[in-house]
């Protein structure tokens, strides 16, 4: 049952009240696990690409979206961008397994970013059992970020070793690397995070995945988001200018230098779920968590 108010306005709600498209949306229920997203058995070579929204709220899950998580299936296997703090209640709540994961990309240190890893992790390593390798690549100060997180949460742990082959990546803002055969092209934007924070750009088999992470905007999107067949940018602001993030008004200004096939709003706070009418008659694919886009 989704929550009373946004998907479901009363007739005296004003006319910018977020009333999403239905079209755009799968009609998931939040408080149902859905086995049949579960992707075991499925002809990954017939997706290529299949993005599905694991979280996409802002840091305080306005409209109660979950922290920010992207899961891409490819033929390569299951990545995820970015796990927030809350993402694991959603990943369970979907009815996902965690040992469907093989590598994690993160954009930037915030914990609506990163923070789910160490419940990840322990439930990989305690619940689960994993025995299968599992690559986490991130910009330069991961692992020492993560290693703090783990030790705030859950003290000693870190230390005792992990029961599966960890991977950390750290990756220069910029330099290029490989993640399940796509290749990975990061750029550094703007929002202060303690470390570089970064836009993702994801390629391969003729598909490209693109994602601007948390920022003002910046030139530098434009080229991650070139000829991409979906570019998601967070727009956490419906209207005044916030430090270290897109506000709608000058998202919609730059629509048109955005030269990816489609646009996708993610890390919406109430202002800009106030917006989402008027994002999707500009041609922005809003996005709510459960939702699915085959690239
Ligand atoms: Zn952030």
């Amino acid at each position: 049952m989704w929550k009373a108010g946004y998907c479901l306005p009363s007739p005296a709600s004003d006319a910018n009240h977020f009333a999403p498209d239905s079209s755009l949306y799968l009609n998931i229920d939040r408080f149902e696990r859905r086995p049949d997203l579960s992707y075991a058995g499925y002809a990954l070579d017939d997706i290529m690409m299949k993005m599905t929204v694991i979280g996409c709220g802002d840091a305080w899950g306005s409209n109660g979206r979950s922290h920010t998580c992207f899961r891409l299936d490819t033929s390569g296997g299951c990545l995820l961008v970015d796990f927030g703090a809350s993402a694991i209640v959603a990943w369970n709540r979907m009815g996902f397994d965690l040992r469907e994961i093989d590598a994690i990309v993160i954009s930037h240190l915030h914990g609506d970013h990163f923070g789910g890893l160490p419940f990840l992790l322990l439930q990989s390593q305690f619940e689960i059992r994993r025995t299968a390798p599992l690559a986490i690549y991130g910009p330069p100060g991961l692992r020492t970020r993560l290693d703090q997180a783990l030790e705030v949460f859950f003290p000693g742990v870190a230390g005792r070793g992990w029961r599966f082959p960890l991977e950390i990546h750290e990756i220069e803002p910029g330099a290029p690397a490989e993640v399940l055969g796509l290749s990975l092209k990061t750029a550094q934007v703007v929002h202060a995070s303690g470390a570089p924070s970064t836009a993702i750009r994801l390629s391969g088999r003729g598909k490209t995945f693109a994602y601007s992470g948390d920022t003002e905007w910046t030139p530098a999107l434009t080229g991650i988001a070139e000829g991409a067949d979906l570019f998601i940018v967070e727009c956490y602001s419906g209207d005044r200018p916030v430090t270290g993030h897109v506000n709608w008004p000058t998202l919609e200004a730059n629509l048109g230098v955005l030269k990816a096939k489609r646009v996708a709003v993610s890390h919406m706070s109430d202002s800009s779920l106030a917006r989402a009418r008027e994002m999707s008659r500009a041609g922005v694919i809003v996005l709510d968590d459960g939702l699915v886009i085959d690239l």
